[in-house]
């Protein structure tokens, strides 16, 4: 098979998903604009199928109720598609169908997202070929930034915490900001700044803190400290006030981890909302409407980046013509036999077949369960 294309495995038949939610604790506690997230509730997804390959997929799900509700949509969906072909395009399109009348947002399509990588998944475990092969890309290294710490903790905190975080070798971090003032703001973005060598970027995330009128005051005195790029100032769907901080800032605006599948993307773009997306696989719609986003981007001349989840991400990135940034986390190492490995800043889809992980069974008998 090496060497050649892998095609979409064929008989692949839905036989049943399986679910379990545990809840995770961070390394790095992660203080935001909106919450202070001290551990993270995933969710663990399987998909069966009938010849016998088995796709994973996981899912941050924000809250306990979140992880649960999330189960039980997938375990409504998965009924619904027993028996059918693992086709991942034909079974989202049925599912948003069958979904439309509740809505296809929040838990829905976080549900659907999942089922639809889990589906990838195994289709490619099936053909023996990590996933970003089937996706017709090679494997290549994508630049990595560290989004594991740098919540809001003040400048002293943040100093000490950008030190541990450089000793990762990473060529560029993410701050969360957010405090009542500017002068705050600014003073963790230079606590920051002063503990990183030069040559490491850094980007600002406000978590949807501002209003428009703040978010370009603060932008313009963010932009004269040298910052990556400004994520999420407003409201995330607010997109002709995005278009108006984007239109008055020379740092580039950066939003998408809310963008409710696609369509939201092209919205948002077509009024020119933002400089660069970063959509979230769960939220997108897994690797279908990863795919179709990858075209819209690319359309537009968009650079893309990832939300989380970088196991998944970074073979879809890697298939993404305008690939920019895997957001990086090390949550998952918490649950997975094999993390995801960092190398000269850099990640790079693993060659195993599929999306190259598997449950640490020890690993998961440590956690709560939820
Ligand atoms: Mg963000």
């Amino acid at each position: 098979m090496k060497g050649t294309a892998p095609s979409f495995p064929d008989p692949l038949i839905l036989r049943g998903v399986t679910t379990r939610a545990v809840r995770v604790p961070l390394k790095f506690a992660l203080g935001t604009s909106a919450a202070i997230i001290k551990e993270v509730p995933f969710l663990l997804i399987d998909v069966l199928m009938e010849e016998g390959p088995v796709g994973h997929s996981y899912v941050f799900c924000y809250t306990t109720a979140g992880a649960k509700s999330i189960a039980a949509h997938i375990a409504e969906a998965a009924e619904m598609v027993k028996g059918r072909p693992g086709k991942p395009h034909s079974i989202f399109q049925m599912l948003m169908r069958r979904f439309a009348l509740l809505g296809v947002a929040g838990p829905v399509r976080m549900a659907l997202s999942a089922l639809d990588v889990g589906i990838w998944d195994a289709a490619a475990v099936a053909v023996g070929r990590p996933l970003v092969e089937l996706l017709g890309a090679v494997r290549r290294p994508i630049p990595a930034y560290d989004s594991r710490g740098l919540g809001l903790m003040g400048p002293e905190k943040l100093a000490d915490e950008a030190e541990a975080l450089a000793t990762k070798g990473m060529k560029a971090m993410k701050l969360r900001l957010g405090y009542p003032t500017l002068a705050e703001d600014l003073g963790a973005l230079r606590a920051v700044r002063r503990c990183v060598p030069r040559d490491v970027l850094v980007m600002v995330d406000y978590n949807q803190a501002l209003t428009t009128a703040e978010a370009i005051r603060r932008g313009l005195a963010l932009q004269q400290e040298g910052i990556a790029w400004l994520e999420e100032p407003i409201r995330h769907d607010d997109y002709w006030g995005n278009a108006e901080i984007a239109r008055r800032l020379d740092v580039p605006l950066q939003i998408g981890e809310n963008f409710n599948g696609p369509e939201a993307m092209a919205e948002a773009v077509t009024v020119r909302a933002c400089d660069y997306v970063m959509p979230d696989v769960a939220r997108i719609g897994g690797v279908t409407g990863w795919m179709q986003a990858a075209g819209i981007a690319s359309a537009f001349g968009l650079e893309m980046s990832s939300h989380l989840v970088p196991e998944l991400s970074v073979h879809l990135l890697a298939a993404t013509p305008t690939a920019h940034w895997v957001e990086y986390v090390d949550w998952a190492d918490a649950i997975l036999d094999e993390p995801l490995e960092v190398v000269d800043g850099a990640v790079t889809p693993p060659d195993r077949p599929g999306l190259g992980i598997t449950w640490s069974e020890e690993k998961l008998r440590r956690l709560e369960t939820l």
